[in-house]
This record gives structure tokens, C-alpha cells and sequence, in this order.
């Protein structure tokens, strides 16, 4: 599985793909990346310290995701990456958190602030209407508004392609992205191992529609596939990682 990349274009960064104890909330009916973990803080250590080696310092810029949010990351990797930032130049860093984790998302920015590097928060909202997130993808965000969720996160993942969703569903989405937040990931559902399957019809007028509107944006990333960043698999081979 790749685990190091780096993102050349649109907010450049190197991004790498740790792996931590796992999703502690493993709820959200679209997913199935939570598999890429391990119960073993030893052997997590042993693969991100090789795969944090690898970071540079390019873009001063680094995104550490691991497939949950970064309190399932060890305390020995935690501690590495912030090393690896401070040996590296980089000033910025990029986790990704549930809103399970909002109270130590909102100590570790202050706590890496300290040490001179700035810490970005993206949380997988996936979407702002409130019954769909917690009645169809069952997010676990309770009735939090893009408030409530700006408090914590400073970007957000939006979750495009499923049955049900409009060309207002997702243009409202984006829009209410981005008067909250920094920064919103667009991405589209790829087939993997759960009942949730993408549709095609969303997917094409997502494509023909939206995607027009916001490709030119700075602030928005649209990923059809959930590979084009660089790092992950294709779901079969995280499985037979695990
Ligand atoms: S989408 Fe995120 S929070 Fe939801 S189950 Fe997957 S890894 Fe966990």
C-alpha cells in the first residue's frame, strides 16, 4: 500500500497514511477504510516511523491521516510526527478528527502551537443536512450545526454520489462549506465492501453540474477517485493488510 505522497497542486503538502488502534466509532454505513489498523501500538510504531522517514519538509506543509482520527495514532507516533515537523521546517500540519475527539483537537492545536507549528483540523462532515448524516450514513454528529463543527475542525470532507442527493443538495453543501470553513474535500463514493452503493445518476450530475462550478477553486479539492492524493488502496488489498 503507498503511504507517502506528495500533493503538487491545489494547497501543496506531502500527505502520509499512518495507521492507528482504528476507528473507535466504525459506524458510518459508507465505509470500510477503518479496516487499515492494527491493535498492536509496537507495530504501528514500527511502519509509521519508516513511512514519517520518508517526509522532507517540501512544502513545509504536512497532512498525517490514518484512516480514523489522529487520537487512535500511539503516543510514540504522535510524538514522532511532531519531531518529524520540527526537524523538517514544517510550520503546518493536517490531522483528521471525529467530532467524538473535539475537546483534544481543540488542546493538541494549542499544545503544537507552542511548539511554532500550526495544526488543521478535517473532519468527514460528509454532509450538513442533519437527518441524511445521521439516519443514512450515520456520521455521529448528533445535531451539531456548521458551527458547532467550526469550533474544532477547520476543513471538512464532503461525501458526494449517494441515492438521494440533489444538484441543491450538494451546491448548498459546498456553499455552507465554505462560508464555515477553510477548506471542503469533495468526495465521490467509490464502490468498496459496504451496501452503500455510489450512483451513477448523483455522480453524472455532480460531474456535469457542480463539479464545473468549483474545479478552479482554491479552496475546494474534488476527488472522484479516493486515490487521488496519492495514498491508500483499493479496499481488498487493505484488507488483506490487516
Ligand atoms: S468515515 Fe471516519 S468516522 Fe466514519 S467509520 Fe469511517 S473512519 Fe470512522
Amino acid at each position: 500500500m503507498e503511504r507517502y505522497s506528495i500533493i503538487n497542486d491545489k494547497n501543496p503538502r506531502e500527505i502520509v497514511l499512518l495507521r492507528g488502534r482504528g476507528c473507535i466509532w466504525r459506524q458510518c454505513t459508507f465505509c470500510d477504510y477503518h479496516l487499515d489498523k492494527n491493535s498492536s501500538d509496537e507495530e504501528n510504531f514500527k511502519l509509521n516511523s519508516e513511512v514519517l522517514a520518508k517526509v522532507k519538509g517540501i512544502y513545509g506543509r504536512l497532512e498525517a491521516i490514518n484512516s480514523g482520527s489522529f487520537c487512535e495514532l500511539d503516543d510514540k507516533t504522535l510524538q514522532l510526527i511532531t519531531k518529524t515537523c520540527i526537524k523538517n521546517n514544517i510550520h503546518t500540519l493536517h490531522f483528521e478528527s471525529h467530532i467524538i475527539y473535539k475537546k483534544q483537537t481543540i488542546k493538541a492545536k494549542k499544545e503544537l502551537a507552542e511548539k511554532g507549528i500550526k495544526l488543521i483540523i478535517k473532519t468527514g462532515v460528509e454532509t450538513f443536512d442533519k437527518e441524511y448524516r445521521e439516519h443514512i450514513m450515520r456520521k455521529g454528529f448528533g445535531l451539531a450545526s456548521p458551527k458547532d463543527i467550526a469550533e474544532y475542525a477547520d476543513e471538512i470532507c464532503l461525501l458526494f454520489g449517494l441515492s438521494g442527493q440533489t444538484e441543491k443538495s450538494m451546491r448548498d453543501d459546498i456553499e455552507t462549506g465554505l462560508q464555515y470553513f477553510d477548506r471542503v474535500c469533495v468526495n465521490i463514493m467509490n464502490e468498496n465492501s459496504t451496501k452503500i452503493k455510489p450512483d451513477k445518476n448523483v455522480i453524472k450530475i455532480f460531474a456535469e453540474k457542480i463539479a464545473p462550478l468549483y474545479i478552479n477553486n482554491d479552496r475546494v479539492d474534488i476527488l472522484m477517485d479516493n486515490l487521488e492524493f496519492g495514498v491508500g488502496t483499493k479496499i481488498q488489498e487493505v484488507s488483506n493488510n490487516v
